[in-house]
């Protein structure tokens, strides 16, 4: 650690040294060096910055931020230190500051080296694709490599082709991708820097993961992960680390995927000022989705949403919530989703009619199926799978073409050609077969949609079936059981209900002159009044007790287990409670309503068996005699 301190005080004098500073901090390092001014000094202290940079991202970007807060540098040395700072910058992902940090270079535009317009153009790239403008990224990186190919051996060529492999597999050139970047590959091995081994490892395993072949992809990100721990760069191996739990998560290795992350997340500790760790949120919610735990995907989405990621990278993740949306039922939300992610995508030059771009159709398909358009939801599905059927076919041939083009010109081209066209080759069967995967999940999805339909179909009758029991045992209006239920209760429960020494009371009541209410106050305050005096008289009663609305005005109560004296104290309970209740209505109107109670009794003793119906019978005669005698009382059945 200790030494690797002192290198990077060693870098800061070098470069001291060669923009004509004075350090006096670091002079009385007692590392006294003798660095003279020359090309050679500089080419070791530029190279020593990188090592710096991966070993010590935070310090080496505190201590340049301090340096380009001094005012006593050439020209040349203000610019590097600044291009340094906007280097420093994309290692920590601070892509916001990485804008200020350009604006700060613009007035050095003209004045730049051939060294730092190619490093400006590198950084200009790497903002630009994480803003997923791929189309300008990828025009940037190409300039910044042809100038930095003068020398193929320096880093920033290494860092711009590596940028440039990645943005164009990110568009779907593949081909190129793997070209450049095999070909750089080949021209570097011999200079056995693992530095570089690693960035080309990695990059190769983004190319072969993008292109569909996995088992390559994590050969590559493993060889890298190697360099890069070998290095103990952690910018580096938390970003291979991070590709290795994304091709997992393509492989449906969702534990082993998680468990990447994992490591991904401790090895992203090499700073906290890491302005977004969307990459995690972004990879593990994917995960989540992709292996069905759509709620906790959902919450997880929001997350990576709320952090700034590339743009291009929330429409996946919107497209995935639009998924998880549908699967949950929420029909509006996954529409809203969709809509989003066709903004992103369409609006994203560089993406049209790319993998992205057709997948949109196909859940507009899902989406159009769920809310039961189907033949749009069939046509969007049947455009997507012939535009991508298309587009297979298109890149394939392209591809064969020129691989076989490729293979005839370094037939002479010993190992590493030879390698290179395996690796070719193993792509294009990899594409064929994911081809026919992806034709058989078709026949697949086909079985799925009927079943799907079936099981729906069965769901949707259970719940009216459901639905209907529950009509049939209640009355609409109070929600108290109705007359049917009533009496089928007393049928089925009667030996429970008639214990032995024990009576059973029946109570029948009406509401008194509940016609004059309808006629002047309307039937929607009939309606109220029913349903109070339901409620007023059900909460008047034991657990044990029922009630039921026979129809209209009348109500049926049953005492199970009870004497004639408990019977007579309920009777008299629910007539006060009743007419003691205050009806107010928006209309002004202030009233009160009576009932009439006719209560009839079977005493078990009384050797008699139970009939309910002519106990019924003999409470509404008791109820008749309550109205004969003026009403607002109740009467016992003789
Ligand atoms: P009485 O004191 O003799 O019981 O006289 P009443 O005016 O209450 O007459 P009765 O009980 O015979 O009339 C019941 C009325 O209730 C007849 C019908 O128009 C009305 N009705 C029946 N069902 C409903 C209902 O669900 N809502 C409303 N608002 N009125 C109903
Ligand atoms: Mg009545």
């Amino acid at each position: 650690m200790a030494v690797h301190r002192c290198t990077w005080f060693l870098t800061l004098c070098a470069l001291a040294f060669h923009f004509g500073l004075s350090l006096p901090a670091f002079a009385n390092t007692g590392n006294t060096a003798p660095v003279t001014v020359s090309e050679n000094v500089t080419e070791n202290a530029l190279h020593q910055f990188e090592d710096d940079l991966y070993l010590y991202p935070q310090q080496t970007y505190n201590e340049l931020v301090k340096l380009t807060e001094t005012n006593n540098f050439s020209l040349e040395g203000k610019a590097w230190l600044l291009l340094r700072k906007a280097q420093s910058e994309s290692v920590l992902t601070l892509f916001e500051d990485m804008d200020t940090t350009f604006a700060a270079i613009e007035p050095y535009a003209n004045v730049l080296t051939s060294k730092q317009v190619a490093l400006w153009g590198y950084l200009k790239g790497v903002r630009l694709h994480h803003k997923g403008s791929i189309t300008e990224a990828i025009i940037a990186l190409e300039q910044a490599v042809d100038v930095a190919k003068e020398d193929t051996t320096s880093t920033i060529y290494v860092l711009s082709i590596r940028e440039l492999g990645y943005v164009y597999a990110l568009s779907g050139d593949y081909y190129r991708a793997t070209l450049i970047l095999q070909d750089a590959y080949k021209n570097l091995v011999s200079l056995n820097n693992p530095f570089f081994n690693g960035l080309l490892e990695e990059s190769l395993g983004d190319t072969y993961n993008y292109l569909g072949n996995y088992t390559k992809s994590i050969e590559y990100y493993e060889g890298a992960l190697a360099f890069f721990d070998s290095l103990n760069y952690r910018p580096l191996v938390a970003s291979t680390l991070l590709g290795l739990a994304m091709v997992n998560r393509k492989l449906e290795n969702w534990d082993d995927a998680l468990t990447y992350f994992e490591r991904y997340e401790i090895a992203l500790e090499f700073t906290n000022e890491h302005s977004e760790k969307f990459f995690l949120h972004y990879g593990r919610a994917m995960t989540l989705a992709e292996k069905g735990d759509c709620t906790a995907a959902v919450s997880a989405i929001e997350n990576a949403l709320s952090l700034s990621g590339p743009i291009d990278y929330n429409a996946e993740l919107y497209k995935k919530r639009a998924l998880c949306n549908l699967a949950l039922d929420n029909l509006a939300a996954a529409k809203q989703d969709l809509a989003k992610a066709r903004n992103i995508i369409e609006g994203i030059d560089a993406l049209h009619g790319t993998q992205w771009h057709l997948e949109l159709d196909y859940i507009d398909g899902l989406v159009a199926f769920k809310d039961d358009k189907f033949e749009q939801a069939f046509e969007f599905i049947h455009v997507y799978y012939k535009d991508f059927l298309e587009l297979q076919r298109l890149n394939n041939s392209e591809y064969v073409t020129q691989v076989q083009a490729t293979m005839e010109a370094e037939r002479k081209d010993k190992e590493i050609a030879l390698l290179k066209q395996q690796a070719q080759l193993q792509a294009v069967t990899a594409r064929e077969q994911s081809l026919k995967v992806r034709q058989k999940n078709m026949l697949l999805a086909g079985v799925v949609l009927i079943f799907a339909l079936l099981l729906i179909f069965v769901v949707y009758q259970n719940k009216n079936s459901k639905k209907l029991l529950a009509l049939s045992i209640r009355d609409d209006l109070t929600g108290l059981h109705n007359r049917r239920y009533f009496f089928d209760y007393f049928e089925n429960n009667l030996v429970k209900l008639n214990p032995e020494h024990v009576g059973l009371a029946l109570i029948s009541f009406d509401i008194d002159n509940f016609k004059h209410i309808n006629d002047s106050l309307g039937h929607h305050v009939g309606d109220e009044v029913i349903k109070t005096v339901a409620q007023t008289a059900a909460n008047t009663l034991r657990t044990n007790d029922v009630i039921a609305r026979i129809g209209g005005d009348e109500f049926i109560i049953a005492l199970p287990r009870t004497t004639l004296l408990q019977a007579k104290e309920i009777a008299k309970r629910v007539l006060e409670n009743i007419r003691s209740h205050r009806f107010t209505t928006k209309e002004g109107a202030d009233f009160t309503v009576t009932a009439s109670l006719g209560v009839a009794y079977h005493h078990q003793n009384e050797k008699i068996a139970l009939d309910v119906k002519s106990l019924m019978e003999s409470a509404d005669t008791a109820l008749y005699e309550s109205k004969r005698a003026g009403k607002n009382r109740f009467t016992v059945a003789a």
